[in-house]
């Protein structure tokens, strides 16, 4: 989606699969290869190494980065804690396939007289995820969707949180395993994506001599503060109960194919930070 005159600034909507397969297709052209099925049970910190257990066998290296999710073990090895609040209300998500679905191509909102919103985000030629602020998605929608085939579809409770620290000498954290928050904005995995990216900067960087510092830490937790505070802003966005504010924003996200100056300029608000 084009929402900012400078051509690298866009919006991509794809499913999780491509996603995946393109970042497993860079990743091989670099000469590596994921490894899955694997298990980390343990890490133990020497004065110049780390020593993983994965699988039940030892792997030693210089560094470990966990990016190993909300229940992180990497997180737990470091005594660090997601600090935070969960929200009371459940959100749902359906990915699904739908080829009669009117508005192919279409990034639809609807906002609901009761003050609900359910996003139809198209991810694919005849693939749609609808998200809504309220159980079930599917069942939320106004208007019916002909679906042929469900691949994910859940209830989800969003938590507001981050780590206070990062990491310290050799083992650190980036993604999901230190902060999360609202889906709403897309901006998840790219924030992990980006606190990797800056890990892996410092790593080789002039720093590679002395290992990666706390600079990593404050840094990402500044950028992470950002994200939090731009997805809850755009949360309570959805979430209002009424106002000309919440109809002209999310209608905006809903015109993104069309978009008039005044929609653009609204929605690059919405999503872009
Ligand atoms: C409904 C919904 C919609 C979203 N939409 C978007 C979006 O549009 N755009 C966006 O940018 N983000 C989005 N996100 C957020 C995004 O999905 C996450 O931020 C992202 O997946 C986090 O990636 P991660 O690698 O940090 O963690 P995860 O995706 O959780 O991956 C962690 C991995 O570590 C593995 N693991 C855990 N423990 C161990 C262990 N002990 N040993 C070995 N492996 C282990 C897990 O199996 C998993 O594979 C959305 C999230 C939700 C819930």
């Amino acid at each position: 989606m084009d929402v900012d005159p400078d051509p690298h600034v866009r919006l991509f909507c794809l499913p999780q699969n491509e996603t995946e397969t393109i970042l497993a297709s860079r990743l091989s052209a670099h000469g590596v290869t994921v490894d899955y099925g694997q298990r980390l049970d343990s890490i133990e910190e020497t004065e110049d190494a780390v020593r993983s257990t994965i699988n039940g066998s030892i792997h030693m290296a210089s560094y470990v980065l966990g990016a190993d999710g909300v229940r992180s073990a990497v997180r737990a090895h470091l005594g660090q804690e997601l600090r935070g609040f969960d929200l009371q209300s459940k959100w749902s998500i359906a990915d699904v396939d739908a080829p009669e679905w009117s508005e192919p191509g279409v990034f639809r909102v609807f906002l609901r007289d009761d003050g609900e919103a359910i996003f139809v985000i198209p991810i694919g030629p005849t693939r749609f995820r609808a998200v809504a602020s309220v159980p079930d998605a599917l069942a939320a929608m106004p208007v019916p969707i002909p679906v042929t085939r469900v691949h994910r579809e859940g209830d989800f409770i969003i938590g507001i949180r981050q780590v206070g620290s990062y990491g310290r000498r050799r083992v650190w954290l980036a993604g999901d395993a230190a902060h999360t928050h609202s889906p709403v904005g897309g901006r998840g995995m790219n924030l992990g994506i980006e606190d990797a990216a800056e890990w892996a900067e410092r790593l080789i960087g002039d720093r590679l001599e002395r290992g990666i510092d706390e600079g990593y830490s404050v840094s990402r937790h500044v950028r992470g503060q950002e994200i939090i505070a731009f997805t809850e802003r755009a949360r309570r966005l959805v979430a209002r109960r009424a106002g000309l504010g919440r109809s002209l924003a999310l209608n905006a996200l809903g015109t993104l194919g069309n978009m008039a100056p005044l929609n653009r300029a609204i929605a690059r608000r919405m999503l872009l930070t």
